[in-house]
């Protein structure tokens, strides 16, 4: 999508380093981290949210990413976030999920 700005990092348009990459999604570094590591994974497919996402195999694939990621970085503690629409904190119409760790994380969140 021509103005999504996780489709333009997929793109290659801003040279994010990928933490990750397959066929399917992409991993890479918060802008904003809310935790010393701040990891966001991306299907390379425009979804807007978990509302408009029919393929739920993709959901075991990120899964496997985020875990394939936290035993190259030997992280056994982490949180896995996904907003779903403004009122849960989504911002980028492109479903994402964020994994947090490094830090206590509270509970509840915010
Ligand atoms: P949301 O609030 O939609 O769940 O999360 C969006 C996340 O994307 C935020 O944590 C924000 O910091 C991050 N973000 C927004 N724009 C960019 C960007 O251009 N590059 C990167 N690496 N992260 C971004
Ligand atoms: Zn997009």
């Amino acid at each position: 999508m021509n103005d999504c700005i996780f489709c333009k990092i997929i793109n290659g348009d801003f040279n994010t380093d990928f933490i990750y990459e397959n066929e399917k999604l992409v991993a890479f570094n918060d802008i904003n981290p809310q935790a010393p590591t701040h990891i966001l994974f991306v299907p390379k497919e425009h979804i807007e949210s978990l509302n408009e996402l029919n393929n739920t195999i993709l959901i075991k694939e990120i899964y496997d990413a985020i875990k394939t990621v936290a035993k190259e970085k030997e992280i056994s503690d982490y949180r896995v976030v996904l907003n779903t629409g403004k009122n849960a904190g989504q911002e980028v119409m492109h479903i994402h999920f964020h994994m947090l760790s490094g830090r206590k994380l509270n509970w509840p969140p915010g």
